[in-house]
């Protein structure tokens, strides 16, 4: 496919790793950010996390379900956990079952990598080698109180790849 295509498209599709659990995401996402805070280096068991925000009815199960493990967040609010249990990739959080937004675990979404953070969170647990371009996006020390800075720079940004589009 086109690149092009790709970056602009409108659905995306994610599978776990075994391919046990199959989804697709009908709506634009409402933002992305990476996270470097030591539970989203457990949770990805990597250098840091892709919480990919979509509203939950825009996600859709193919096949497979996931199960869910219950943890806390960084705020002391309650976290669910969706994962594959054959092959226990995590599949998204959420606050809990009825939650409208679920944080997809973005490295599952095919055509992730044309989706770019908006910001990098909790840099000060971040891998030492991790080296951000601050021009491109947003950085933070610790998490964020308020997340509506980082939704409207991504809704800019996706106004701003439109824009693009409409001038070819
Ligand atoms: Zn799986
Ligand atoms: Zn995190």
């Amino acid at each position: 496919m086109h690149r092009d295509t790709i970056e602009f498209q409108r659905t995306y599709t994610g599978e776990c790793q075994c391919g046990c659990i199959v989804y697709e995401i009908n709506e634009q996402p409402i933002m992305l950010y990476a996270c470097h805070c030591t539970d989203c280096q457990k949770q990805s068991a990597s250098a840091f996390g892709l919480s990919l925000w979509v509203p939950r009815k825009a996600f859709s199960l193919i096949t497979g379900e996931p199960r869910f493990w219950q943890t806390q967040a960084e705020s002391g609010s309650s976290k669910l956990c969706a994962f594959c249990e054959s092959c226990g990739s995590r599949i998204y959080h959420t606050e809990d079952h009825q939650s409208p937004v679920l944080s997809i675990k973005a490295g599952l979404v095919s055509g992730a990598r044309y989706l770019r953070p908006v910001a990098h969170l909790w840099l000060r647990s971040a891998q030492p080698w991790v080296v951000i371009d601050t021009d491109d996006c947003l950085a933070f020390e610790k998490g964020v109180d308020d997340y509506a800075e980082l939704i409207k720079r991504w809704q800019q940004s996706e106004q701003k790849i439109g824009e693009r589009r409409r001038n070819r």
